[in-house]
Parts: structure tokens; C-alpha cells; sequence
């Protein structure tokens, strides 16, 4: 599931910088996720960065939008195109909520 933030988000911005793929920005009302960027923080870390910082806890799994580990990890080779990654099937656990 793509990560979403909900309308208890406070406007802190603690968020943002935490992505790493750039996928959070301060919408109209609250700060938003671009679905086609969020990875779940696969390749990355073993958790989304964005909900362990966030105070209030509104960074959730979308549960309309459910994905596998396979299409996030997928979707690390468009938004870094330079960037190497272990393979899928040698991602360390410290590199994927799915493996913990
Ligand atoms: S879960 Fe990770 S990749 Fe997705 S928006 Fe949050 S920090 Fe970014
Ligand atoms: S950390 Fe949470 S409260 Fe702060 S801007 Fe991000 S989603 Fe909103």
C-alpha cells in the first residue's frame, strides 16, 4: 500500500525532507504523497520514514491503493535512475518493511 497522509496532518513539515524519493510536498491544506513516488520506503529503509516522524501519526498505508514489494521496488529505478540497489531477491531487511 503507497503511504498516504490524512487530514490529521498539523502542517509540521517534519515529513518532508525525511522522503527519500522527494515524495511529499505541502499541498493547499495539508502535506501530500504522490502515490507514483512513495516506494514504502523500500530500498531505503525498514520503515516508512515519513510516519516515524511524524507527531500526530496521519502518515498510513492507503488501503485503496495496495502494492507489493515487487511494484515498489520497481518503482526505485524511475525516480533514481543513477542509483544502484541490491537485487529484489538479495533486499537486506534493513532495506524493506516487507522483510522484517
Ligand atoms: S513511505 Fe517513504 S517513500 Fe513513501 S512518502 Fe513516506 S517517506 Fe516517502
Ligand atoms: S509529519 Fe505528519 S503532521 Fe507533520 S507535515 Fe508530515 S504528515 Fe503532516
Amino acid at each position: 500500500m503507497a503511504t498516504k497522509i490524512t487530514e490529521e496532518c498539523i502542517n509540521c513539515g517534519a515529513c518532508e525532507p525525511e522522503c527519500p524519493n522527494g515524495a511529499i510536498t505541502q499541498g493547499d491544506d495539508i502535506y501530500v504523497i504522490n502515490a507514483s513516488l512513495c516506494t514504502e520506503c523500500v530500498g531505503f529503509h525498514d520503515e516508512e520514514a515519513c510516519a516515524a516522524v511524524c507527531p500526530v501519526d496521519c502518515c498510513i498505508q492507503d488501503p485503496d491503493n495496495i502494492e507489493t514489494e515487487e511494484a515498489l521496488y520497481g518503482r526505485l529505478a524511475t525516480i533514481h535512475p543513477g542509483k544502484e540497489f541490491p537485487a529484489l531477491a538479495a533486499l537486506p531487511a534493513s532495506l524493506s518493511r516487507f522483510r522484517k
